[in-house]
């Protein structure tokens, strides 16, 4: 049945896609803090939710620790890109560790808009995966500022939310939800309490939504989608699921080889994308790349779809800069 498949195939490049600038500067202060201090450098959590860049920085001398409690007094621990809760500095403060803070700009634009309106006695909701380690930072600079972070996951959550003063209502979004969900969700909370105070400017990032608009944009002409990404990148898992809403059968893989040929052999036009996590020469990097598989499967032409051009850039911590 496969040699019938065999024949061109056009691959079409989602873009933009992969590395953010969030995650290109957590990376980069990983790397920094191992040449200024050596190894070991010890991180909390992963330093974004990526098997192939943890394990590329385990293998320099960086060490993953779940908390700072476990990381040898005076030691020097980097915070990871997701953003941590007040406690945890805290935790390192008390261990005399040299914290390296490598958590997003734009999550700790999110932390302050939570202290902000949790300060001020409101009842925040945030739009997001409780589950999620950026969810569990945001809700606890709401806790430090001795307010209510209430987390709203689905649309029949906010539908059953309640506020101690209905008010006195404010909310927020994790960086990485898909922007259509997301705005449901809000949409239930703006009909049900008026008072509502959204954010001014919108929360999930510039790098979440132009992945998933160059997602869409693919879709349509596509067969089949591919989504470089690991199991816990909540944005990598919602470039799979915004590519399936637009009508594309759509599969995330951590790893190009988990890729089941047999559900690309009858497709003639493949996308592929890749989290803002998830490093792009598994996309189209030569040997074990998606593309490279493709090309296993018969002739490949690669076209570029660009969406969108990003410039956006941050300084690393100061720590390391
Ligand atoms: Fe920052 Fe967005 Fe990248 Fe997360 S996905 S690290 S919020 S730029």
């Amino acid at each position: 049945a496969w040699c019938a498949a065999l024949g061109p195939r056009e691959v079409l490049l989602a873009e933009p896609r992969s590395f953010c600038a969030g995650v290109e500067r957590a990376i980069a202060t990983v790397e920094q803090a191992l040449d200024r201090h050596g190894a070991p450098v010890y991180v909390r959590r992963q330093i974004v939710h990526n098997s192939h860049v943890v394990a590329d920085l385990e293998r320099r001398g960086a060490v993953f620790v779940q908390e700072a409690d476990e990381v040898p007094t005076g030691s020097t621990l980097v915070l990871a890109a997701h953003g941590v809760a007040p406690s945890v500095r805290r935790t390192a403060a008390s261990r005399r560790l040299a914290v390296v803070d490598a958590t997003c700009p734009l999550v700790t634009k999110v932390h302050a808009g939570v202290r902000r309106h949790a300060g001020h006695g409101a009842t925040v909701f945030l739009i997001g995966h409780a589950e999620h380690e950026e969810v569990e930072g945001t809700v606890g600079e709401g806790v430090e500022a001795r307010g209510t972070v209430i987390v709203v996951g689905s649309e029949a959550e906010a539908e059953a939310v309640t506020a101690a003063d209905p008010a006195r209502v404010a909310s927020a979004v994790q960086t990485t939800l898909a922007v259509d969900e997301a705005e449901r969700i809000a949409a239930v909370l703006r009909r049900r309490f008026p008072a509502l105070v959204e954010p001014r400017s919108a929360d999930i990032c510039y790098a979440t939504t132009n992945r998933q608009a160059a997602v869409r944009a693919v879709a349509a002409e596509a067969d089949r989608l591919v989504v470089v990404g690991s199991a816990n990148s909540s944005n990598s898992v919602r470039l799979a699921e915004v590519g399936a809403r637009a009508g594309v059968a759509a599969r995330r893989v951590d790893r190009p080889d988990e890729l089941d040929l047999s559900w690309l052999a009858a497709a003639r036009r493949v996308a592929v994308t890749a989290g803002a996590s998830a490093p792009d020469h598994l996309v189209d990097g030569g040997v074990g790349s998606v593309v490279d598989l493709l090309r296993g499967l018969g002739p490949v032409t690669v076209t570029p779809r660009p969406t969108t051009t990003e410039d956006v850039r941050f300084t690393l911590p100061k720590e390391v800069s």
